[in-house]
């Protein structure tokens, strides 16, 4: 029997210090930082039956600042991946890193533990932004980065842009794209800034010290962005993501396709196709936890309704679309129809398009502004033939 895919995510949650607009679970105090690779092989090895006959096919070390772990902890935990799991020849390895923390040894050492793929978190071209960001790096540092990895033989590197800044404009947007696009990478993830509640930004954006930007403004940035990546032989292939052909991170690939992933690390989510479970956003309570035998994970079983809204929400916004074939075969005739019914009058505006006479996709235009979209297709908890 084949063994079932699965992804691995290991989440570093230490930083230097908190960038003004980032809600991610990280922490500056560093004094676990010593004993962090046990602790994530001790929740490997307490998670071990997560997925028993599986094949890990791409494993992800994400944060919080990666680059921060010292080598000798990164190759500890890489190691036990591969003791612990079967692990694919040709498995996609990426390491998420600040272009501040790189240095010519250290990329090697991340080269010879088997990362195959780099993912920088660069965020803007301009030293202004960056500074308003709280990043620690400037936008040479940045392409100086980019250009020792790819000297150092990094063939697949990936670099975070966000844009829909406060006071920028689409000249500002495009100075950015312009120069991360000239750096010859081959993926580009680009958020467009959300304002989270406890964010230094939130407080500022509050008392009125930063305005956000104009919805105009963050439209005219998303199709700059579709244009000047489609002329640089990119593809937008999910709604932040665009790809050289062949280069699509295969691990957010999988999140989106809805493949299984173990997360381990403190905030970690894990789903095993059935639950989602979520490890405590606390580094102590979790580290604690494992020290006692009992990861502090929650777990919620997934209702059909909750599958089938997952599934709208993540792949409707990507190239891959949703199958009327699959949505009849996982979740019923009954809920095959009822999605062709609702769709028959967006096709007709162009709202939707159909692939193939089966694949259902949200042309990419209009993937900024299909929230609404999407909600009036989800189903609710009532009689809709798939609870
Ligand atoms: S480096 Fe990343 S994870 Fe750390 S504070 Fe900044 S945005 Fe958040």
């Amino acid at each position: 029997m084949p063994l079932q895919p699965i992804s691995i995510y290991v989440h570093v949650p230490f930083c230097r210090s908190k960038c003004a607009y980032c809600d991610f679970y990280s922490i500056a105090n560093h004094d676990l930082m010593s004993d962090y690779a046990a602790l994530v092989i001790d929740e490997m090895r307490q998670r071990r039956g997560f997925a028993p006959s599986a094949q890990v096919c791409t494993v992800y070390v994400g944060g919080g600042t990666p680059s921060l772990l010292p080598p000798e902890q990164l190759a500890l935990v890489v190691d036990a991946v591969r003791a612990e799991f079967t692990v694919h020849p040709n498995a996609e390895l990426t390491l998420e890193a600040n272009p501040d923390d790189l240095h010519p040894a250290l990329l090697s050492s991340y080269r010879a533990m088997g990362f195959n793929r780099l993912s920088l978190g660069v965020q803007s071209m301009d030293d202004g932004e960056l500074a308003a960001l709280g990043r620690r790096h400037t936008a040479q540092r940045a392409a100086e980065a980019v250009r020792m990895a790819q000297r150092k033989g990094f063939d697949n590197i990936s670099i975070d842009l966000i844009y829909g800044l406060p006071d920028s404009t689409t000249a500002t947007w495009r100075h950015t794209l312009e120069a991360a696009l000239q750096l010859g990478v081959q993926h580009l993830s680009c958020y467009h800034l959300t304002v989270e509640e406890r964010t230094r930004l939130h407080q500022q954006v509050r008392r009125g010290q930063v305005q956000p930007v104009a919805e105009e403004q963050s439209v005219a940035q998303f199709e700059l962005l579709r244009q000047l990546t489609a002329q640089a032989g990119f593809e937008h292939y999910e709604i932040s993501n665009f790809a050289l052909p062949g280069m699509e991170s295969r691990h957010n690939s999988g999140y989106w396709l809805n493949r299984p992933y173990l997360g381990l690390g403190p905030a970690a989510h894990s789903y095993d196709g059935r639950s989602r479970q979520w490890n405590s956003r606390s580094l102590r309570l979790w580290a604690n936890g494992l020290r006692c035998g009992q990861p502090a994970v929650e777990r919620e079983v997934l209702s059909p309704t909750d599958m089938y809204n997952e599934m709208l929400l993540t792949r409707l916004r990507t190239k891959w679309g949703v199958s009327l074939a699959e949505v009849e075969l996982r979740f019923g005739k009954e809920a095959r129809q009822r999605l062709q019914g609702q769709a028959t009058p967006l096709l007709r505006s162009g709202v939707l398009v159909l692939r193939n006479a089966d694949v259902l996709l949200i042309p990419p235009a209009g993937y900024l502004t299909s929230d609404a979209l999407l909600v009036e297709l989800f189903a609710d908890n009532g009689p809709l033939g798939i609870s």
